[in-house]
């Protein structure tokens, strides 16, 4: 059993103070039972509070809760200003994984936004060149990255079509199919402007870039040739997705042609951009190439080019696949949720709908609810009332935002419904005997007059018929909901 603290006569004080959120005065019992776990709930909703002042919505400051070390949340919510940080972590692409390289990147470069600090970290520009490399995801992605921290390693080797000899001035050259058409593509339309585009290397293996760099190497020294050559394994050219156009000469003068500014005008058209632009070698790690195009595919060439984007810095601004609270694969759940005193919080009436409990909200916010064999009244801290009594569990209902919230796991156990706990995520699973009650329970609410509604849930409390909420019910989309982090 659980230790429970019971108050009397301050039930009401402490209820005012926890419920002070722009709602309703609450119907106070005289006995009110106090779990000491009501204290620290009650801390975290006023921390969730200050957080939303500081313009972190509610589903973002959950997010954080889970995320953040427990030092980190404690930083973050014991501060009376929001923290510097906090403006790295509310950008879509911010990683609160992260947060202590931005952390480390702002104190070098405070003059720096959120925006450019984020974005950096994000691309690893924090670290040196080559030092901690990682082997490319997907390397046969139309998107992949290849740069000096992504390698592609010597056993690489994409789908090749070897280029017509029209489009290029080197024997056997080749590229990837989709890249070599859309070079094609690109071609035929500069030359229908006047301008000849041809390519002067496209495709390089493992070792034909481990024999070029050696000899720049050789020539130039290590510092000058890695300015413009990639060590083997790291060569863009070995994706089959870039090209050098026309020439590869830095005396070639090529970004003083017309060439050049038809190609500036036009090569994301055709999915290509200029992959090391002037005045970012710092974050592409190479000299102005102003031959050197990579196929990415028209949308992310199209982007890049109106934001005036590296693809390391279009890379580090993409929102990672959506951390939804709520992932689920059938059920219409779509409510806010919140990670309070390590435990779930979902609103009451979205819950039970998205499980098949008929809900009813009163007017003084107490949620009456009712299943196959028990009717429950919820109220916000207080005990739930099944059937009349009172029911002693550990949490009880909270009340924030205008909602009543219940704990995840004590109402689906409450209802019997069964769910699986794996670490964060909650599995809520099918129960066929409450769906056949439900489809015949939905019929009859559904037609019940007022007096028959109140007959079944009497109550002194006066309800409208409005009020009253049938479940959700689709056969095929009902349950297998998935509360995860
Ligand atoms: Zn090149």
């Amino acid at each position: 059993m659980k230790h429970k603290i019971v108050i009397k006569g301050i039930a009401a004080v402490l209820c005012a103070a926890c419920c002070s959120f722009g709602v309703a005065a609450q119907p106070i019992q005289e006995d009110v039972i106090l779990y000491p776990e009501h204290e620290q709930i009650r801390q975290e909703i006023q921390q969730l509070e200050q957080l939303e002042q500081w313009g972190v919505q509610q589903q973002e400051a959950t997010r954080l809760h889970l995320q953040l070390s427990e030092k980190q949340w404690g930083s973050l919510v014991q501060n009376t200003a929001p923290p510097v940080w906090l403006s790295f972590l509310q950008l879509p692409y911010g990683k609160s994984e992260l947060l202590e390289r931005y952390i480390q990147q702002w104190e070098q470069t405070p003059e720096w936004t959120a925006e450019e600090i984020v974005t950096w970290v994000n691309a690893n520009l924090d670290l040196p060149f080559y030092e901690q490399t990682v082997m490319a995801e997907n390397p046969n992605s139309l998107t992949v990255l290849v740069n000096k921290y992504s390698a592609l390693g010597a056993e690489f080797e994409p789908e090749l079509v070897k280029m017509d000899a029209a489009y290029t001035t080197v024997p056997n050259a080749k590229m990837q199919p989709v890249a070599y058409e859309a070079f094609v593509k690109m071609a035929e339309a500069a030359s229908q402007d006047g301008f000849r585009l041809y390519s002067v290397s496209a495709y390089r293996s493992y070792q034909t870039q481990k024999r070029l760099y050696q000899t720049y190497v050789a020539t130039d020294g290590l510092e000058l040739a890695e300015s413009y050559s990639a060590r083997p394994g790291y060569s863009e050219h070995q994706t089959g997705l870039s090209v050098d156009i026309n020439t590869a000469d830095f005396y070639s003068n090529f970004q003083n042609t017309d060439t050049y500014r038809w190609l500036r005008e036009n090569s994301w058209k055709y999915g290509f951009i200029l992959r090391y632009p002037e005045g970012k070698e710092r974050i592409t790690g190479y000299q102005f190439e102003p031959w050197h195009y990579r196929y990415v595919g028209v949308e992310i060439a199209q982007t890049c080019e109106e934001q005036g984007l590296t693809y390391e810095e279009y890379l580090a601004r993409q929102v990672p696949p959506q951390t939804d609270f709520l992932q689920n694969t059938s059920t219409p759940i779509s409510g806010q949720l919140l990670w309070l005193d390590h435990q779930w919080y979902a609103p009451c009436v979205m819950l039970a709908r998205s499980v098949g409990i008929a809900a009813g909200v009163r007017s003084d916010g107490g949620v009456l609810l009712f299943s196959e064999n028990q009717r429950v009244e919820l109220h916000p801290y207080l005990l739930p009332v099944v059937d009349g009594v009172p029911y002693p569990r550990k949490h009880t209902e909270l009340w924030y935002q205008g909602e009543l919230y219940v704990p995840v796991t004590d109402f689906l156990k409450q209802f019997e419904i069964p769910y699986q706990q794996v670490d964060n995520i909650i599995y809520i699973q099918e129960h066929q005997s409450t769906n056949e009650i439900l489809t015949s329970l939905y019929h009859y609410l559904k037609n019940a007059s007022i007096e028959e509604l109140m007959a079944l849930f009497p109550t002194q409390i006066p309800i409208s018929s409005e009020s009253w909420i049938a479940p959700v019910f689709d056969p095929v989309k009902w349950l297998s909901a998935k509360l995860y982090d």
